[in-house]
């Protein structure tokens, strides 16, 4: 009665409980009936058993061309490497199995922010396919590395919409990878963790079963025992064979490794030759026993076949992401700046000037979004509200942003009367539907407002929302007051409306005293 309960026991107890819960449990319960609906569930997963995939390497190539500036090498050998596998999971999924066939699983080289990550998600994006990504050293801090792991398999089937089967031809990308290399030479002593992950993602590369389910995930668990445990149990476990394992990192030093075992091997060679080398192309020439020498086990190497580099981006190269790329963030700056109807022109002198910087930050392409940051701060906090409509992003922006934003903001064309006046209308408008209270400006009470509001350089609009925040209750003391719904209001409401207010607010209670 004391020992532990058991899993037939905690499940007995389970049942009892749910079915006191819910009326009706046991018929689409765990006791391994059919759930409702069955017929219609098995179509639906024989569907999604069809792999469609017909893309080229070219195609490939091209859609990341769109978006990705320089790193030619490394889309050659990712598109050919990624058609591989997804023509090798098509013929799989139509039971032709290839049984010889070794999964194209990638090493990525590279600094950061060199368009690593952004290669392989815009092939997953194009192709349709699930894409996670996490960081190698999130696994080696923790204990739990077996279970971190996993996770990131139960991620793909949220990333594919509770889709198992299309998890299972999902991308599992792993950055810092270099960081679970457990030389002596790199960390000053074995690594006995950064082993234990290269052990557990080998598992996985290989082939192996993940519960969908995590075993520390409650709410999973009850919910896989409610969809029973017959041949109809759905998604219970992920398998790994079709996964893509894609791993990265920036690799410091293997450069010397390799640069060791090129000179040892290049006796006789002009020594002058190895050192014109640059560091990106180093890397170029690494071999699997330089990995091993990095702290790579082999078994664990042996199974990323496709190893490329990603060389580091000039200010050229910089200048061009911002110029060419689909993805680039002067896009989403001009539409940023376009939601509150404010033309932005983005000249070569500025994008030049941005570029400049961001190569300081030593941070790749990232560099340009701490850059711009930076620059459109003030911009676009100011900009929506105030009168300029339209401005250059130039050196002279680029370089001293708050004071070019001053003068903008100084010299912007004010509204003509014509414009003034119908913002005016649209407020009172506006007012008198939200607060059931109309409202109507003088003449006087007009011009003054428009002197006003071209004096603070915020639009009409934004300086009477601001101006006259308070007058709807103040209106609406004096309607209760008096019962009056309609306003006109003169010109000292327009220079004090706070003033004015309180003395109509006195009048009106006098009024009703005198009434009462
Ligand atoms: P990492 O190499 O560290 O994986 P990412 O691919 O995540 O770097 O790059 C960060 C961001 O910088 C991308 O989302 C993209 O906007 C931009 N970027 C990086 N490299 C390039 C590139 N070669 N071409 C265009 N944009 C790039």
């Amino acid at each position: 009665m004391n020992g532990p309960t058991s899993p037939e026991e905690f499940q007995k107890q389970m049942q009892d409980f749910l079915q006191k819960q819910f009326k009706g449990f046991e018929t689409n319960g765990f006791t391994g009936s059919q759930p409702s609906g069955t017929e219609e569930e098995v179509l639906k997963t024989s569907q999604k058993d069809e792999f469609d995939f017909s893309y080229r390497p070219r195609d490939i190539k091209s859609h990341l061309d769109r978006y990705v500036i320089k790193q030619d090498e490394a889309k050659k050998v990712l598109s050919v490497a990624l058609c591989d596998h997804y023509n090798a999971v098509r013929e799989a999924f139509k039971g032709n199995e290839q049984s010889q066939y070794t999964k194209q699983n990638v090493m990525l080289m590279g600094p950061t922010g060199v368009g690593k990550t952004y290669l392989i998600r815009s092939i997953a994006e194009l192709i349709g396919v699930p894409f996670v990504k996490a960081d190698a050293t999130k696994f080696s801090e923790t204990g739990y590395v077996g279970g971190d792991v996993e996770d990131l398999v139960r991620d793909l089937v949220r990333q594919a919409d509770g889709d198992v089967e299309r998890a299972q031809y999902g991308i599992v990308y792993i950055d810092e990878i270099d960081k679970i290399a457990s030389s002596s030479e790199q960390q000053g002593g074995r690594d006995v963790s950064g082993q234990g992950v290269q052990t557990t993602l080998l598992k996985l590369m290989e082939e192996t079963e993940v519960p969908a389910r995590a075993p520390h995930d409650m709410a999973g668990q009850i919910q896989s025992m409610m969809e029973g445990s017959g041949k109809n149990k759905k998604g219970s476990t992920i398998n790994t064979r079709h996964i893509l394992f894609v791993v990265s990192g920036a690799f410091a030093q293997l450069d010397k490794i390799v640069q060791r075992r090129l000179k040892e091997s290049s006796i006789g060679f002009a020594s002058s030759k190895q050192e014109d080398i640059e560091q990106d192309q180093i890397l170029e020439h690494a071999k699997t026993p330089d990995f091993i020498k990095y702290g790579f086990e082999p078994e664990f190497i042996g199974r990323l076949p496709v190893r490329v580099v990603c060389h580091s981006l000039s200010i050229n190269d910089l200048e061009q992401i911002l110029k060419t790329s689909e993805g680039s963030i002067i896009r989403q700056y001009k539409q940023s700046f376009a939601a509150y109807g404010i033309k932005s022109h983005f000249e070569d002198t500025g994008l030049r000037r941005i570029a400049e910087l961001a190569i300081e930050e030593e941070t790749g392409a990232r560099g340009l979004m701490t850059v711009c940051e930076k620059i459109f701060r003030d911009l676009k906090f100011e900009f929506p509200s105030s009168r300029v409509k339209e401005f250059s992003v130039n050196a002279e922006l680029v370089n001293n942003p708050r004071d070019t934003m001053e003068t903008l903001l100084a010299n912007a064309p004010e509204q003509d009367d014509e414009a003034v006046d119908s913002t005016l209308k649209e407020f009172a408008a506006l007012f008198s539907s939200q607060h059931s209270l109309n409202i109507e400006f003088t003449n006087d009470a007009r011009k003054e407002l428009t002197r006003m509001a071209k004096a603070s350089s915020l639009t009409v609009a934004d300086f009477c929302r601001d101006h006259f925040r308070d007058l709807h209750f103040g209106l609406k003391l004096i309607s209760g007051n008096t019962g009056q719904t309609n306003f006109k209001l003169d010109k000292s409401f327009a220079e004090n409306p706070d003033t004015a207010l309180s003395q109509q607010v006195v009048a009106s209670y006098k009024e009703k005293d005198g009434n009462d």
